[in-house]
């Protein structure tokens, strides 16, 4: 019988435990022991119920478009509980000079594919709307090294569209800057875009007509998520688990490879393993790392993280109607706020709040604004309703208030992120027996973790030569 150790009960790790769960009442020799350092498994999914609303404190979904935590929500038989964003509703505003300008209809990520609500938009000057239309005639161009997203965005759509979307739009994913972050790493299909097409535009067109004609990808809403909030995901999982195998208040503090297995040392207990997968941020990771792969733990240490805050406020039915409808807003850097973004649930996500109450989700922190974790709840309250009222006009007071916030949680694929992950894959060779996963590497996204977690069991358990199977798709 094969033992692995899964360090991080976070959704990356529980979806590895799940796997070898799976594949061992499947008959595969292999048993496992899933350490969590905190006294609950789910790491960043954590869902809060208050006077009938539903609140997200982390992710409060996950894109419809990456199958694999759908896929693995269907297994848990949570089949009947996914539900779909409200797109009928999907409407977002950008902050321009202290007021709110609703995205143009056609605008994909940030690549304008319809011509009309482009150039009627109040959100570009004429300067960007021109540099749009010579965008249309870029040829195609192969980048001989990876560069900015800001960079990359520039190039085509000149510096307001970094400013007004490009920048906005990623701290909303990332917690990040367009500035800082990589454009192989982060948006892989808009480099493919332009080595072929030249113009993202016109990719993005033809993208849109290869869609069409898929009904499938037609119909389905943009985001996913489960009736009862992202915990329902983590509770099944747990409860699909064999308790025995699972360890909550265990902080892992030390491993080291020993008789061609690994040794996990937690607390006052070491126990031996034939292999280890560390599904943690890839600092804990290194921590972990720093005597028995140098090298692998400098490359781990050198990805970034960003910290984030998350505030839910509820409101009563006066202050719902009196709100925009849409998902929400975004907030460029150079309207000087802390908040980055709102998202209004109640419209999001309708059945997330009783119809007589509204929920606005706010963030702040990210890569520029890692001291509002230091700040104290009520002051980071003081600055949102503040914002709130200058923003929305929005004078009311909540019913109710949460902050939720989250240290070094979102990883940042910096310039060279690619380049990072290849080298970290020659070092692990010197060490048999380990696996990584978790969002520091190939999608900080839900769906990209369970991947990962599920990768993992699988590259391990065929190297430990107990399974013969086909390893999960990287990309579907
Ligand atoms: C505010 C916020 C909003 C987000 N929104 C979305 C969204 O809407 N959609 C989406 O798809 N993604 C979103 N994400 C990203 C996504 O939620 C995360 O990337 C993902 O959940 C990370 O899962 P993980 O298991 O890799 O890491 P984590 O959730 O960080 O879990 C790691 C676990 O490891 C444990 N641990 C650490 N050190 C040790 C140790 N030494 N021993 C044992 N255990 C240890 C930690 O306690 C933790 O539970 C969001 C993230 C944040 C922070």
């Amino acid at each position: 019988m094969k033992r692995i150790a899964i360090i991080g009960g976070g959704i990356s790790g529980l979806s590895a435990a799940y796997a070898l769960e799976e594949k061992r009442r499947a008959g595969v020799e292999a048993e496992y022991v899933l350490y969590e350092a905190s006294p609950r498994f789910g790491g960043v999914l954590v869902t809060d119920r208050v006077d009938g609303c539903i609140l997200e404190a982390g992710a409060d979904s996950f894109l419809t478009e990456k199958p694999w935590a759908i896929d693995l929500c269907k297994k848990l038989g949570l089949g009947d509980q996914l539900i779909g964003s409200n797109d009928a509703d999907r409407k977002t505003y950008i902050l321009v000079r202290g007021k709110l300008v609703e995205m143009p209809d056609g605008l994909m990520f940030m690549v304008p594919t319809k011509l009309a609500p482009t150039v009627l938009s109040p959100l570009f000057s004429w300067g960007t709307k021109l540099r749009m239309a010579r965008e249309w005639f870029h040829p195609p161009h192969r980048a001989s090294g990876d560069e900015t997203v800001a960079t990359f965005v520039e190039r085509h759509y000149g510096p307001e569209m970094v400013d007004r979307l490009a920048d906005p739009l990623l701290s909303g994913v990332y917690g990040g800057e367009a500035s800082q972050l990589s454009v192989r790493a982060v948006l892989p299909r808009f480099a493919e875009m332009e080595a072929k097409h030249g113009s993202l535009g016109r990719a993005m067109i033809s993208a849109r007509v290869a869609m069409a004609k898929n009904s499938k990808a037609r119909a389905r809403a943009l985001f996913t998520s489960l009736k009862d909030g992202m915990q329902q995901m983590v509770d099944a999982l747990v409860a699909a688990l064999d308790g025995n195998s699972l360890t909550k208040g265990a902080a892992v503090h030390a491993i080291w490879p020993e008789a061609g297995g690994w040794v996990v040392s937690a607390g006052l207990d070491t126990d031996q393993f034939d292999a280890v997968i560390l599904a943690l941020p890839t600092r804990a990771a290194a921590s972990l790392l720093q005597r028995s792969g140098p090298e692998l733990a400098a490359e781990l240490a050198g990805i970034d993280y960003s910290s984030s805050v998350t505030v839910a406020l509820g409101y009563d039915q006066q202050v719902r109607d009196s709100l925009p409808p849409g998902f929400g807003f975004l907030v460029p850097r150079s309207e000087g706020k802390r908040m980055l973004a709102a998202t209004f649930v109640h419209n999001k996500f309708p059945h997330r709040a009783p119809d007589n109450r509204a929920i606005i989700r706010c963030f702040l922190g990210g890569a520029r604004g890692e001291q509002m974790l230091s700040l104290p709840d009520e002051e980071i309250l003081r600055i949102v309703r503040n914002e709130l009222d200058q923003i929305l006009h929005l004078k009311a007071e909540a019913l109710f208030t949460r902050v939720f916030k989250w240290r070094g949680a979102m990883a940042q694929y910096g310039v060279g992120h690619l380049e990072r992950l290849e080298r970290i894959s020659k070092l692990r060779q010197k060490l048999p027996g380990l696996a990584l996963a978790g969002n520091g590497f190939s999608g900080i996204g839900v769906p990209d973790c369970v991947r990962s977690g599920t990768a993992a069991v699988e590259e391990l358990l065929t190297a430990l030569g107990v399974w013969e199977g086909q390893p999960v798709p990287s990309e579907k």
